[in-house]
């Protein structure tokens, strides 16, 4: 799971489209298909092929999140933004790459496929590292940016969720 690189370009994008948005529940989506599958292919391996990839990364568990978020929100801008940072996700894992676009529409392509296993080092490995770097960076500039180093700056963020 790569938490600084899914949540902090998302951060970012969806602070730059609306100033209000909740960037707690921002960062928390970007991450959602990561916290939902990688314990799930710890618990039940089976179920996913030993994939750590599954049930979160499919356009239909996206659709669940969507509906959620509709009902939560209860206003189309707000949790289509949200939705995107959920949906982001899949971009950044390169889901329509080798036989991710098979888990990202389960079940129409077939069962999840197990896991490529590769190389430790290779070029993936390194745009994660760069992914990583980049995230981090981006996160570091928007809480420098926005105060939340000082106590009651951070305080109030994360009362809000708003990068003031
Ligand atoms: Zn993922």
């Amino acid at each position: 799971m790569f938490v600084f690189g899914h949540a902090g370009l998302t951060v970012a994008a969806t602070h730059a489209v609306d100033r209000d948005v909740d960037s707690r529940w921002a960062a928390v989506l970007a991450l959602g298909p990561d916290l939902l599958d990688k314990p799930v292919s710890r618990l039940f391996p089976a179920l996913v092929h030993h994939n750590t990839r599954g049930f979160g990364h499919t356009f239909l568990f996206s659709l669940i999140v969507l509906a959620a978020l509709l009902l939560a929100k209860r206003r189309l801008k707000p949790a289509l933004l949200l939705w995107g940072c959920y949906a982001g996700h899949f971009l950044c894992d390169s889901m329509w790459r080798g036989d991710n676009p098979a888990i990202l529409f389960w079940p129409l392509l077939g069962d999840f496929p197990p896991p490529v296993r590769g190389p430790i080092i290779s070029w993936l490995t390194l745009g994660n590292v760069l992914g990583e770097a980049a995230g981090a960076t981006i996160l570091y500039r928007l809480a420098r940016r926005h105060g939340l180093f000082e106590r009651p700056r951070l305080a109030a963020f994360l009362k809000s969720g708003r990068l003031a």
